[in-house]
Order: C-alpha cells, then sequence, then structure tokens
C-alpha cells in the first residue's frame, strides 16, 4: 500500500535546500473547520483552509505519519508542563518563564484523546512523556495509567529530572511507565548547583535509585557537558553510572535555551567526548541495530555495558527521525527545530472529529523538512524554548 515507506532513507547531507519548513498544514480534501498554522516569529496565520496556499496534492493515500523523505513518525513526544523546579542553565533563565496559563494548557482528557487518536488512526507506537518537568503534573500517574489501557498499547516512557522520583517511581511503573530517561549533569554538589541552580543532587540521585528499585529499568541517564563547567566529568559520570546499572547518553548541547547564548564553538562535541572516554575505557561500536534511536551507542570495554551520545549537532541523525511532537499547550510540532506549529488544541476545542483530527496531524507531518539545518547559513532558533516544547 505505501509507496512512500519503500523510498530509500535520504540522509539529510543530501537535502540541503530543503531547510525550510512549508508554513501551511495540509489537511485533507474537503476539510474546511478552521485551522490555525503558526510560523513562529512571523505573524499568526489563521483562518480555513480556503484562505490557505493550495493543497499539497502529492501525500499518499497511507494512513501513518509519513513524510516525502521516506520517514514514518510512530514516536511521540507529549510535554505535560512547561514548568519546571530546577533552571539549568542551558535550558531556561534564572527567573524561570512566563508559564503557560492553565487554561491554556490541554486537559487529561485532551491529552488522552489526541494519544488515542496517534495510536488508533496514525500509527503510532511509542509515547513518552516529558516537559519541563513531567513530574510536576499532579495528574500524571492518572494520564500514564488512561494510555496504558489504550488498544494497541502504545510503550509509555518518561524523560525527567528525577526530582520527583523517590515519591513516585513505584506509582508510575505501576500506572504503566515502561522505561524513563533522568539527566545528570554532575555528580559534584557544588556544581549540580551552579548548573540547575538548586541544590537537589541527592534528590536526583535517590531519584535514580527509586527507579531502579520499581523495576524501570536499564534506568538511561541524560547528561550534557558544558565547556569549563562540567567537561571534565565525562569518566567520572560513566563510572558512576556502570557502577549503579545505569544506561548513560552524552547530548550535545543544542540551541533550544530561552535565553538564545548557544555558541556553535561554546559546545562540547561527540569527537571531544569520545575523546575524553577513551582515555579510561575501551569503546567499540554497538553492533545493535540504532533504527531511528537518537544515540549512537558505543561498548564499553567490549560490552556488555554500552555508553551513548546524541549527536544532534555535529552528527545529525534527521533522516532516520521517527518523532512527532505536542507541546502543553496543544501545539503539533514536526521537529524540535521547527519554525511553524499546528494548532490542535484549537481543534479540539473547535469540535473537530477524530477523523478530522487524524488528517490534519498527517497534513503536517508530510511537509516535514529534511532536517534541522543548524549548520546552514540562514538557521534561525526556535522561538519556544526546549522545555516549552517538550525535550
Ligand atoms: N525536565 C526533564 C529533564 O530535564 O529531563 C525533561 C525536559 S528536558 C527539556 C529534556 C532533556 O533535554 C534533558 O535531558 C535536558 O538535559 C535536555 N536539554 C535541555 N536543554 C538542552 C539543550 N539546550 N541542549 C541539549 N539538551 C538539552
Ligand atoms: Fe528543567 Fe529539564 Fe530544563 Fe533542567 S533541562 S530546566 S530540569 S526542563
Amino acid at each position: 500500500m505505501t509507496v512512500i515507506a519503500q523510498q530509500p532513507r535520504i540522509r539529510p547531507s543530501l537535502l540541503v535546500g530543503e531547510l525550510i519548513e512549508p508554513r501551511v498544514v495540509q489537511p485533507s480534501a474537503g476539510y474546511s473547520r478552521g485551522v490555525t498554522v503558526t510560523d513562529l516569529g512571523l505573524p499568526r496565520l489563521r483562518g480555513t483552509l480556503a484562505h490557505a496556499p493550495a493543497p499539497v496534492s502529492d501525500r499518499p493515500d497511507d494512513p501513518r505519519l509519513v513524510d516525502r523523505f521516506g520517514r514514518v513518525a510512530t514516536d511521540l513526544r507529549v510535554s505535560l508542563t512547561d514548568r519546571c523546579n530546577l533552571r539549568c542553565t542551558y535550558c531556561m533563565p534564572a527567573k524561570g518563564l512566563d508559564w503557560t496559563p492553565t487554561q491554556q494548557l490541554l486537559t487529561d482528557d485532551e491529552i488522552v484523546r489526541l494519544v488515542r487518536i496517534g495510536v488508533g488512526q496514525l500509527g503510532i507506537t511509542v509515547i513518552r512523556f516529558t516537559g519541563g518537568e513531567p513530574t510536576l503534573r499532579k495528574s500524571l500517574t492518572a494520564i500514564v495509567r488512561r494510555v496504558a489501557g489504550l488498544l494497541p498499547r502504545p510503550e509509555i516512557s518518561l524523560t525527567t529530572n528525577g526530582i520527583g522520583l523517590a515519591r513516585q517511581a513505584r506509582a508510575l511503573a505501576a500506572a504503566g511507565v515502561d522505561r524513563l530517561n533522568v539527566s545528570l549533569d554532575t555528580l559534584i554538589p557544588k556544581r549540580f548547583e551552579r548548573i540547575t541552580r538548586r541544590n537537589r543532587l541527592t534528590d536526583v540521585l535517590d531519584g535514580m535509585a527509586a527507579a531502579r528499585a520499581a523495576g524501570l529499568t536499564p534506568v538511561k541517564v541524560n547528561a550534557v557537558l558544558l565547556r569549563g563547567v562540567n567537561d571534565d566529568e565525562a569518566v567520572p559520570l560513566l563510572r558512576y553510572c556502570l557502577g549503579a546499572g545505569y544506561e548513560l547518553r552524552f547530548i550535545e548541547q543544542m540551541p533550544l535555551d530561552a535565553q538564545h547564548g548557544w555558541q556553535r564553538d561554546e559546545m562540547i562535541t561527540a569527537a571531544e567526548i569520545l575523546e575524553r572516554l577513551q582515555t579510561a575505557f575501551r569503546l567499540t561500536p554497538d553492533p545493535a541495530e540504532r533504527g531511528g534511536a537518537p544515540a549512537e551507542r558505543w561498548l564499553v570495554d567490549g560490552g556488555p555495558e554500552t555508553v551513548g551520545v546524541i549527536a544532534s549537532v555535529t552528527r545529525p541523525f534527521c533522516g532516520d527521525c521517527d518523532r512527532t511532537r505536542l507541546t502543553g499547550d496543544g501545539q503539533l510540532r514536526t521537529c524540535l527545530f521547527a519554525r511553524g506549529e499546528t494548532d490542535l488544541r484549537a481543534l479540539l476545542r473547535g469540535g473537530a472529529s477524530d477523523d478530522e483530527i487524524a488528517d490534519v496531524w498527517r497534513g503536517a507531518m508530510w511537509v516535514k523538512a529534511a532536517g534541522h539545518g543548524i549548520d546552514e547559513p540562514g538557521f534561525l532558533q526556535p522561538e519556544r524554548p526546549m522545555s516549552a516544547i517538550g525535550g
């Protein structure tokens, strides 16, 4: 049935010139309800499709979230809140941000409905709840339980700073969380406080242990190295994770901070991370299939333990991307770095049917850009920071 999915994967390097994301969603013919598409940084486009540019008519009749480059999105990231109890310097300013007002956030029912549409109609198989800090959403466990009850049951994971886990890990596991990622950039309390502007290292370490005890294994650990701050901790962090049975992945710092302070030459690159690790460990490429996973993995000292590096900037994996994203206020994003968003909340609250929403979702994903374009001369950082998009 699917022509597009059988096309060879196109690497981003072959797609220079394709990096600008089209601004208008293309629901299927006959759809007349109001659709709002935002091209961030420019005025909002509002109105019905009657006022939109001519539709793209080349989308195949495929129920899944296919795009023009042969990718199929099966992994849905759902941001549950933009609030956070830390203030990581590479993510948020010290005073926090203007949080999204509650009435603009999707309700639990709205979230579950969109996830149900994704799972039931669009071929989504993996749901990752994130934020902001998802454990701050009081109804997190209830949302997880409802999503775990969907058929087909999606795999459910969580990205968290770990602070809430000592209290919540068992309930989350019982509700249906299968896996989780905890962020940990340093093992030194003073540095933790410098990076996150909060004195909570012990809470994070306790939270990770609680997740492990609750069977949420393997606990994956995300670490961002910052030049002159914690870039000497690659080896200690890996030693710690190996000892505790956690799976460590380093993430290259990306231009997604609210302050727009990211500088390419300040970033610790994947090559530097590997160089530091190789002073203490023998790393060999993990032969396991990578699929759409963002992390390149290496066996540590012959394995079976591994370490991963998510080199979003220096070794982008956009050609294999299988993600679609939903912000806390119900905006569909095709990519972390997308400059446009599609307002699913307006459809939900305007009385659209499941089929209509699914059609809009398909249309938006069809025109997903080939790559994030960070290294392109015209790159513009998204208006919304990582914490508001959902990391
Ligand atoms: N608050 C949760 C946490 O910290 O895990 C979930 C949201 S956070 C935005 C998700 C992940 O994004 C974290 O692992 C964090 O370290 C990472 N992150 C945030 N800002 C980043 C940036 N500018 N570059 C790379 N990773 C970033
Ligand atoms: Fe909060 Fe996560 Fe951003 Fe840190 S990275 S400020 S924990 S949302």
